[in-house]
């Protein structure tokens, strides 16, 4: 009979759970921040709640459990809610891979008046649903290309939840786009090039970084500024030759 891993130092309830996120030793808690070990936690056990995070902390500061008093609790809860979310890191190979294809998608838009921006959701290493602007076609301003493919995934995966999968867009997402992603709670958003003037992530605000929302979303970009502005320059450069 196979006996059971056991982290000496660690309570009973912790054992099994810091096992599944590869920490099989007191050693190996003590090497990692203990705010991301939480959040680990929670995204595998979302019922955990409070008291594991002091327990942690304790452990990591060589104190004794439940020795924290209210003052103390409080600056461990707020070191918490500034950690951004994340999550297992992205091979570059899937992010070249997945950027690319929204600039595919930006750059064989049927209407060449719409802004060449486009988006990709992957749920599982899969593509679940594309999206390219369409503001114009539709006129309909909320017809972003990030908006358009969270709408689409929705519906085929049947829930305006998708905190199981990834957005690829072209371009950093605007507010009002930064908005819908945080509300369909999209696990990672990844952007290929700064928007300068109305980007939401980075360029004009942190939106997905506000200490009073709840973060599900992590970002990772810009990847490459050159490669995936450009089809956006040649638009607008293009748009600026006077009718002739
Ligand atoms: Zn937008």
């Amino acid at each position: 009979m196979a006996i059971k891993s056991y982290i000496p130092h660690i309570p009973f309830y912790l054992q099994d759970k810091l096992l599944k996120i590869g920490i099989d030793s007191l050693a190996k808690l003590l090497n990692s921040n203990y705010l991301i070990v939480f959040q680990q936690l929670k995204q595998l056990y979302p019922s955990l709640n409070y008291n594991t995070l002091f327990d942690l902390y304790c452990l990591v500061n060589g104190l004794p459990l439940n020795s924290l008093n209210y003052q103390q609790k409080f600056q461990v809860k707020l070191a918490y809610a500034h950690l951004l979310p994340h999550y297992t890191p992205l091979p570059q190979i899937s992010i070249n891979k997945y950027l690319q294809l929204a600039l595919n998608e930006a750059t064989t838009t049927t209407n060449n008046n719409e802004v060449p921006i486009g988006a990709v959701i992957v749920k599982n290493d899969q593509v679940i649903a594309t999206g390219t602007n369409q503001t114009i076609s539709c006129s309909d301003i909320t017809q972003h290309a990030e908006i358009v493919a969270i709408t689409r995934a929705a519906k085929i995966l049947g829930t305006h939840r998708l905190s199981e999968c990834d957005l690829y867009v072209t371009i950093e997402p605007c507010l009002m786009c930064v908005g819908a992603i945080l509300h369909s709670r999209i696990r990672r958003l990844i952007f290929g090039a700064l928007e300068p003037k109305t980007g939401a992530v980075i360029s004009q605000y942190r939106a997905l970084n506000n200490i009073n929302t709840n973060k599900h979303t992590e970002a990772i970009g810009p990847i490459d500024n050159d490669l995936y502005a450009k089809a956006l320059q040649q638009f607008f450069s293009y748009k600026r030759i006077p009718n002739l």
